[in-house]
């Protein structure tokens, strides 16, 4: 595609100084990256700053963010009120070893928000939520098979898109079909949990069907197996998650990205009886360890994010600007999602290629493989400029 080789002539032209950090970085990591997601051919810009909605590369080009940082990102780059609880949290002391007065403020948000969790327990990433969730489940049923589905995504080590990952952690998954109600006859007597995203983020923004998710629901619970959601990335989308909207309430959730203010976080929680078998006092608890578990910064800044920021009203508005976002944009856009979270999905891999440099090039920044998501800092008129910026790479 000659349209793509110029655009990305162009691209290496203006951006010598992202290459030299990328050539610097590959001196020390393979491929210049520790986060293949990152990765972009020929070399992914380097950011040095961002506030509000907007971030800053380091050939000193401005781009408002609709990525989000794959969800995480959801109060912007420098929500006050993050900062001050992190500023104060920092005053005394990070790393101290001890239950700190944070943890529990966080915790109390989370139960009161969704409706499946009445404990939890926080770890550092989405990844070891999903692990330990999966865990907890084949200890507490003593069965062995976790169905997941194709073109899921839960982790690092758990990879369901593009057949699979050979790093895979090393349980027996049974892949089925999303979005079918018939996966839900591969739930047996050794199945010891389903893991299920009611929208699949990573493989493209793809809503799950009320139907194949109550299915779920009801298979799992005549076969005695626990159904996990992995809201990872969709308890944003409302109050109490999606497990709120579509009124199904898993055994377990999980929980990270945003969860932590934009910290390193994660946590999984469930129902009182399963995640009691944690408790320490007692005689059959199971051990759950992590040194950063309660990280004093990503306590407080979670803490403060929830109760003092994350309003349902603040939900609801970004939500709209989700919608309006999905409505304005052109039809080859073929866009997907719900709310605030949306999927791009231009045919043709270097067709989306030439697109995604066309919007850098206009100031829009996002995920090369169509992924969106929206910040509460955006505007709605930051959000009209990306779908015209969008309609007219497309034309
Ligand atoms: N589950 C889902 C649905 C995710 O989108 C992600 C991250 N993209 C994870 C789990 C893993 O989270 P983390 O990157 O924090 O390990």
């Amino acid at each position: 595609m000659p349209g793509l080789q110029e655009a990305a002539r162009r691209y290496v032209e203006r951006n010598p100084e992202s290459k030299r950090l990328h050539d610097e970085r590959a001196r020390v990591m393979p491929g210049g990256n520790t986060r293949s997601v990152l990765h972009v051919e020929p070399f992914p810009l380097t950011i040095v700053r961002a506030e509000g909605a907007r971030i800053y590369d380091a050939d000193g080009h401005e781009y408002l963010d609709f990525l989000g940082e794959f969800t995480a990102g959801l109060y912007g780059h420098s929500h006050p009120v993050i900062l001050e609880a992190i500023r104060e949290a920092l005053a005394n002391g990070i790393v101290l070893g001890a239950p700190n007065r944070y943890e529990a403020s966080l915790a109390e948000a989370v139960c009161a928000r969704f409706p499946s969790i009445d404990l939890l327990r926080f770890c550092n990433s989405g990844t070891e939520a999903n692990v330990m969730a999966i865990s907890l489940a084949r200890a507490v049923t003593g069965r062995s098979k976790i169905v997941v589905f194709d073109n899921g995504y839960h982790g690092g080590v758990l990879y369901f898109r593009h057949g699979g990952s050979p790093l895979n952690y090393p349980v027996p998954f049974v892949i089925a079909a999303y979005n079918d109600v018939a996966s839900a006859d591969l739930v047996d007597e050794d199945t010891a949990a389903v893991l299920v995203e009611p929208l699949q983020g990573s493989g493209g923004v793809i809503p799950g069907d009320p139907a194949f998710l109550q299915a779920l629901r009801d298979a799992t619970q005549e076969r005695g197996a626990l159904l996990i959601f992995d809201e990872v990335m969709t308890s944003r989308l409302a109050w109490g998650g999606l497990q709120e909207v579509l009124g199904i309430t898993p055994d377990l959730t999980t929980l990270g990205k945003y969860i932590g203010g934009g910290l390193a976080s994660g946590a999984f929680g469930g129902r009182r009886d399963l995640m009691e078998r944690f408790d320490p006092a007692r005689p059959d608890a199971l051990p759950h360890a992590g040194t950063f578990n309660n990280a004093v910064l990503t306590m407080a800044a979670g803490a403060a994010g929830l109760t003092r920021v994350l309003t349902r009203a603040e939900i609801e508005r970004l939500n709209a600007l989700g919608d309006r976002l999905r409505a304005r944009l052109p039809d080859d856009a073929h866009a997907t999602g719900y709310g605030s979270m949306v999927g791009l999905h231009v045919e043709d891999e270097e067709r989306a290629a030439l697109v995604h440099l066309g919007m850098l090039e206009h100031g829009y920044s996002y995920a090369r493989r169509g992924f969106v998501a929206l910040s509460l800092p955006l505007t709605q008129e930051d959000v009209d400029g990306f779908a015209d910026a969008l309609a007219a790479q497309l034309s």
